[in-house]
């Protein structure tokens, strides 16, 4: 395995036109120290779990030190936010420190959050706090666990410096990862200031890197928008079974690799609730849980628009209009599979739709519901009792039962077989909002062994995990409605 020094650097987006990013040194913390570092994301970068515990790791993740090879930049892009177009956003407090690219040819772009002042960012402080960090860091590798395409994170690095939100806190800094950090306002930024020609140049940079298959064909755009829009409604359609709420999903978060991006005031739900806002900010409910599909179709618009001089209107439409069967046919699937059904039949939207309705009426608490339902009984006499008590409406869940249980065995479900395959789709353990605010309360008193166990379980969210029982809880009451501010 190779060590620190010894990371192959490849920094290909630092080498594009002069427009595209800008060289600026990060500004490290005087007393930098590890709050946490993710053993999978070590391991993706084939790096020995020793390498964590050098100084030099934490020099060179804190911005003291970089490593050999390593290219500091911040990079330009715009964006719709809540749907006004801001012209020029960029990272205002993170820099690409470089790509990695490891022995097996895959490429790790490393992103430094939290890093100090930019020429974007505006009237920023550059900084991030521990809370926010440990979110992302959080959030990011337990979606990882999930099966949802997202960013990864590396580790984060603490310092003793304040930073000032609507109190004062501890800063930190994230060490994030992806194969790109693209946004669709990347496209929109060059668009938008006249410059179709840097359009093609990051179309064809993205093409030759991340969709090879499209490279040289004479539609290569066009397909390159179909696909973006096929990766994102099957991503959104992966965030509506999990029960997940970005937040804010502005054209900026908006990954061109159809990952989860920019985690702020993100949130799982607890019990039930469609029109779920999980940001305290966004007071007309734009981004509220029910309403992501229909605003990752806007902004993939605004993706489309930012690409018109490489295809034409029609190509765009045609694309934009294959987003909702893609994202009807990913969420059918993956509530398939949440409700152990194996073959496709004609009546499973309606049965999908009645319980939706009745678990929003109860408020049942989602996660705990779906793992609970591969202990459904389905003999006939069964009357499913830990399942019943959660609803409100118990005649209703009981003629929901038997349509259910006539459908197991209209495909022959035999229950055990069924248990097994439902409890490798419903997660026993999600980072609900109070798990976080537990493991940052503790951190923020210098207590960070909360955060390494919490990583671990979410790490593996499916299995059984019996001494980890207290975390798969439905949130005590201080936790229910913890509102989550984009102050971060
Ligand atoms: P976000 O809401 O975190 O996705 O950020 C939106 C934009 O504001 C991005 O361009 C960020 O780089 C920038 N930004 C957010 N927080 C700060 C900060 N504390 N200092 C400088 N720029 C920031
Ligand atoms: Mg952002």
């Amino acid at each position: 395995m190779p060590s620190l020094e010894q990371l192959h650097f490849d920094n290909t987006y630092a080498r594009l036109p002069p427009g595209f990013s800008a060289r600026v040194p990060p500004s490290p913390f005087r007393d930098a120290h590890l709050v946490s570092v993710s053993p999978e994301a070590l391991r993706l970068l084939e790096l020995a779990p020793s390498e964590a515990r050098r100084p030099e790791f934490i020099q060179a993740f804190g911005g003291l030190r970089p490593l050999p090879g390593m290219e500091p930049v911040a990079t330009v892009y715009a964006g719709h936010q809540f749907g006004v177009y801001v012209p020029r956003l960029g990272d205002g407090r993170a820099l690409l420190l470089g790509e990695v690219r490891t022995s097996t040819g895959e490429r790790w772009e490393l992103s430094l959050k939290g890093s100090g002042l930019t020429p974007f960012s505006r009237m920023g402080d550059g900084r991030a706090v521990l809370r926010s960090t440990l979110r992302e860091y959080l959030c990011s590798e337990a979606m990882h666990g999930l099966g949802i395409p997202t960013t990864r994170a590396l580790c984060i690095i603490g310092g003793s410096e304040k930073v000032y939100r609507e109190e004062e806190e501890t800063g930190a800094m994230l060490v994030r990862m992806a194969p790109s950090h693209v946004r669709f306002g990347t496209f929109e930024y060059f668009h938008h200031t006249g410059h179709p020609e840097h359009v093609a140049t990051l179309a064809d940079y993205v093409i030759a890197r991340h969709f090879p298959h499209l490279q040289g064909g004479p539609e290569r755009y066009s397909r390159f928008f179909a696909e973006v829009v096929e990766r994102t409604a099957r991503l959104v359609a992966q965030w509506q079974a999990v029960g997940f709420a970005h937040g804010v999903l502005n054209t900026d978060n908006m990954s061109i690799l159809g990952l989860t991006l920019d985690y702020g005031p993100f949130g799982f739900l607890d019990d039930f609730e469609p029109g779920f806002i999980c940001n305290h900010s966004d007071d007309f409910g734009r981004y509220a849980f029910d309403k992501q599909p229909r605003i990752a179709l806007w902004n993939l618009a605004c993706l489309g628009e930012a690409l018109l001089t490489l295809m034409t209107e029609e190509e765009a439409q045609a694309a934009l209009q294959a987003f909702s069967p893609a994202f009807t046919s990913h969420f059918l699937a993956r509530m398939r599979e949440k409700l152990g059904l194996r073959e496709p039949r004609p009546e499973d939207q309606s049965l999908l739709e009645t319980l939706i309705t009745l678990l929003a009426d109860g408020r049942v608490d989602y996660t705990r519901f779906f793992r609970m339902l591969g202990r459904f009984d389905s003999s006939a006499e069964a009357r499913n009792e830990p399942l019943r008590d959660g609803f409100l409406d118990t005649a209703g869940f009981d003629t929901w039962a038997a349509a259910y249980r006539a459908r197991l065995l209209a495909e022959g479900s035999v229950d055990a077989e069924r248990r097994a395959r439902m409890d490798r789709v419903n997660p026993k353990y999600v980072l609900r909002n109070y798990l976080a605010q537990t493991a940052i309360t503790r951190a923020q008193e210098g207590d960070f062994s909360e955060v390494d166990r919490l990583l671990a379980v979410l790490s593996r969210p499916f299995d059984e995990q019996p001494e980890h029982e207290a975390s798969a809880a439905p949130p005590p009451a201080w936790g229910k409605h913890l509102s989550v501010s984009c102050s971060s």
